[in-house]
């Protein structure tokens, strides 16, 4: 295998192309635009009719919310460490900010999340994509 797992976790972490590790995940000088296809290498990285990437990408960017920001504010009101009033302003912004500064990562770290499990469906590894579209299922 040409891609490894290790470099399929560095590159979803730095959101980079799981193919080719190109910069090329999201349309140059916009922060939400998926590229549909790596202008480095042609792996298809978002397809027209695959809405479960972009839920389960999503489903991914809500929980690390959860876990990952308003619980440590819950958990910080709840040992008296915050007030009500900054629980409350945290909660109530980060609720909102906390989401769309992990947008891009949530997407790359779905896709890395994909390719950890079933790393031959790169096409640099021999595959053709997602789906199972090789697997005839
Ligand atoms: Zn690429």
């Amino acid at each position: 295998m040409k891609v490894t797992r290790v470099q399929i976790i560095a590159r979803g972490l730095t959101n980079r192309c799981p193919n080719c590790g190109g910069r090329t995940l999201f349309k140059p000088g916009t922060f939400f635009k998926v590229n549909q296809i790596c202008a480095a290498c042609g792996f298809e990285i978002e397809r027209g009719n695959d809405e479960g990437f972009f839920l389960g990408s999503m489903s991914l960017n809500f929980g690390v919310t959860l876990v990952g920001f308003l619980m440590p504010v819950l958990l910080l009101w709840c040992f008296k460490v915050i007030g009500d009033t900054t629980a409350g302003v945290l909660a109530g912004a980060g609720s909102f900010a906390f989401p769309t500064m992990f947008y891009r990562s949530s997407r790359s770290w779905w896709l890395m999340n994909y390719y950890i499990f079933l790393p031959h469906h790169l096409p640099a590894n021999g595959g053709k994509g997602r789906s199972g579209e090789d697997d005839n299922i």
